[in-house]
């Protein structure tokens, strides 16, 4: 059978709900897949314009087929620090300028800390951070002349506890939620929100890759989250767009935790 694009059996059931998301100008990094996907869409089904930016280009193209008319694609790879400003710029002349960005691209790497190398540690700290903190630097400059702006970041559980083999994907995640503060605190005076989603265990590619190969790991995931099942998609996408309507306007340098109670569980 033929995986839809709407990853692993995830309809994205999404009830239109948000007014006020209609016309915005929503950017989602790694729209093309994943929990990206599955927050495109929801936009896109609250009447958004949404610009999806990803490295692979068929990715994109299948995206936006089914996502329809009002979703943009731009191959992009958020690593290209130095064409940061000029995809800002572009997006800001061709469709609008950006209200929402969703900092959701991201990379794993399962392995034991004794042989991650610099390059690797490097790699995933320059994707999963830097390259978040320097898009959300060049889209905040643009938002603080409209005085209003909304920033959501996507953490992980791996930043609340220790989780092991994935030393420098745990490294970028704390970071972010750091970050989430820090800018959020900066960011208040011009009206822009800053706020970060920490997914549970969701099912997605990511997750499957991580899981799927080490059933012990599954078993201790599904052991310690209350609720006892992985998470969809359409959960994370849900909690992106309350964190970009109005219905939060007063809700900043928050992390929420998405996750089935995992960051609680005993
Ligand atoms: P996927 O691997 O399915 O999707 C990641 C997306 O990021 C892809 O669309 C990929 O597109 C894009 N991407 C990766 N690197 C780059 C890059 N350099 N430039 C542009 N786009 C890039 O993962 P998920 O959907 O599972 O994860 C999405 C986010 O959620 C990540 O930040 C992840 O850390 C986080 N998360 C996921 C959890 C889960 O259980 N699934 C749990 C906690 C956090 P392309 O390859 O085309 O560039």
């Amino acid at each position: 059978m033929t995986k839809s694009i709407d990853n692993n059996g995830d309809n994205g059931a999404m009830e239109t709900r948000y007014a006020d998301l209609k016309d915005k100008i929503v950017l989602v990094t790694g729209g093309a897949s994943g929990l990206g996907y599955a927050i495109a869409k929801a936009f896109a089904l609250n009447r958004s314009t949404v610009v999806i930016a990803g490295r692979d280009e068929a990715k994109l193209k299948a995206a936006k087929k089914a996502l329809g008319r009002k979703v943009h694609c731009i191959p992009f790879d958020v690593n290209d620090l130095d064409r940061l400003p000029s995809l800002v710029h572009k997006i800001e002349r061709s469709i609008g300028g950006v209200d929402v960005l969703v900092n959701n691209a991201g990379i794993n790497l399962k392995k034991d800390a004794f042989h991650v190398t610099n390059e690797e540690y490097q790699k995933i700290i320059q994707t999963n951070q830097t390259a978040v903190f320097a898009l959300s630097r060049e889209v905040a400059k643009t938002m603080v002349g409209r005085g209003t702006g909304n920033i959501i970041m996507i953490s992980s559980m791996a930043s609340r506890y220790g989780i092991p083999k994935v030393i420098g994907y745990t490294a970028s995640k704390a970071a972010v939620e750091g970050m989430t503060r820090a800018l959020a605190v900066e960011l208040a005076t011009y009206g822009i929100r800053v706020n970060c989603i920490a997914p549970g265990f969701i099912k997605t590619d990511m997750s499957s890759r991580a899981l799927d190969d080490d059933p012990e790991r599954k078993r201790k995931v599904l052991a310690r989250t209350p609720m006892g099942t992985l998470g969809e998609p359409s959960d994370i996408a849900h909690a992106a767009l309350f964190l970009a309507s109005t219905q939060s306007k007063f809700v900043t340098g928050i992390v929420l935790p998405v996750d089935g109670g995992n960051s609680i569980g005993f």
